[in-house]
């Protein structure tokens, strides 16, 4: 997969998934587009790549969209940013659940909106990567408002598919399980869950970013012309235990 002369924005692209495609991308040839917190991370990875960078909290609705508008145009969109908490229903709070709503599904809706008005003001085609997570399908303790904010993601790039894809822009997710990133730290260091969840991957391992990134790169790319729509497990056949 060739993307020379081709821009493509990836969020959350300073750590794991983000930060291994915005490689795989730049080594393949792409204008890259940096947008995450951490500026820190940003330096680091235009130090390595040459990419350009924006930093913003897409906590936050409003610098989200100047975020977007400011990154614009891009051939390519991959919402990759997410964050996660883990609480178990009982104690989960009114707070936690929006942070996670905002973070993992309004943001991508936000950055989706312009990438797509700009892609059409161009008589541009294009093609979106939303990062979702097995998570969506399957009710992890502990990950309610992760869980939630997830399948909220499914269900928007679905919609997203049906209204974009008349328009040209091809929309899919992916729904990768646990993927040896930072967040995966948080999430899975307990040794007991981590054994129970490697159990049910009958290829016995977890995902690396790259494993991850590869299946970005590869549904953004014209080898994929015909795929709208999915949410597509990036999981070792975890989801047929
Ligand atoms: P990491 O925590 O390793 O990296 C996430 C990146 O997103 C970081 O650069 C982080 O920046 C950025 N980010 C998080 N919150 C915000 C925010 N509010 N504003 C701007 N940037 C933000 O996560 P992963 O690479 O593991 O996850 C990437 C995606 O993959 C997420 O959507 C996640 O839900 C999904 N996923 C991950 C799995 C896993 O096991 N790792 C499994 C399935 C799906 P900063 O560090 O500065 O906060």
């Amino acid at each position: 997969m060739d993307f020379s002369g081709k821009s493509v924005l990836v969020t959350g692209a300073g750590k794991g998934i983000g930060r291994a495609t915005a490689k795989m991308l730049a080594a393949r040839g792409a204008e890259v587009i940096a947008l995450t917190r951490s500026q820190d991370d940003l330096d680091s990875l235009a130090a390595e790549i040459g990419c350009r960078t924006i930093a913003v909290d897409l906590a936050d609705a409003e610098a989200t969209r100047a975020a977007a508008l400011a990154a614009m145009p891009a051939d390519y969109l991959v919402n990759n940013a997410g964050t996660t908490a883990l609480d178990s229903f009982l104690d989960l709070t009114p707070e936690t659940f929006d942070l996670l709503q905002a973070v993992n599904v309004r943001a991508p809706m936000i950055m989706a909106q312009e990438y797509a008005r700009s892609a059409l003001a161009r008589g541009a085609k294009g093609a979106i990567v939303n990062v979702s997570s097995v998570s969506s399908f399957i009710g992890f303790a502990d990950h309610a408002a992760y869980c939630a904010s997830k399948g909220a993601l499914d269900g928007l790039s679905r919609v997203m598919a049906n209204e974009l894809g008349r328009l040209g822009i091809r929309v899919n997710c992916i729904n990768p399980t646990v993927t040896l990133t930072p967040m995966a730290v948080k999430a899975w260091s307990d040794e007991e869950k981590a054994g129970r969840m490697l159990s049910r991957i009958p290829l016995g391992h977890f995902a690396s970013p790259e494993e991850v990134a590869s299946v970005i790169l590869f549904l953004l790319s014209d080898e994929a012309s015909m795929l709208n729509g999915l949410a597509m497990p990036v999981d070792g056949g975890f989801m047929i235990n």
